[in-house]
């Protein structure tokens, strides 16, 4: 018995979805390489200027600062933790910049 023209029609839409699918996690795993690429690529690299950051420690808050133009970088959540140090604390943790 030959398929109905429906038939054909639901199958060939399968088809089509099953493909779109697999189109779409090659797209998400393209993404997600190229994000692990780029991270990569920049982890610990000043944004500016390209060149390596350090990173120091204060208090569990941890810096980078940049050993080419000196420019201070914080993560996430990092310029709170700055905020809420007792002033003698903040006073320490500009002194380590200091010049
Ligand atoms: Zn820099």
């Amino acid at each position: 018995m030959m398929p109905t023209k429906t038939e054909e029609e639901y199958f060939a839409k399968m088809e089509f979805e099953r493909k779109k699918k697999i189109e779409e996690e090659k797209h998400k795993r393209l993404a997600e390489e190229e994000k692990n690429r780029l991270k990569q690529l920049h982890y610990m690299q000043c944004p500016k200027c390209g060149m390596e950051l350090i990173e120091i420690d204060y208090k569990g808050i941890k810096i980078d600062e940049c050993s080419e133009c000196e420019g201070i970088w914080l993560d996430a959540g990092e310029l709170d933790a700055v905020a809420k140090l007792e002033k003698s604390g903040l006073d320490k943790f500009f002194s380590i910049f200091k010049k």
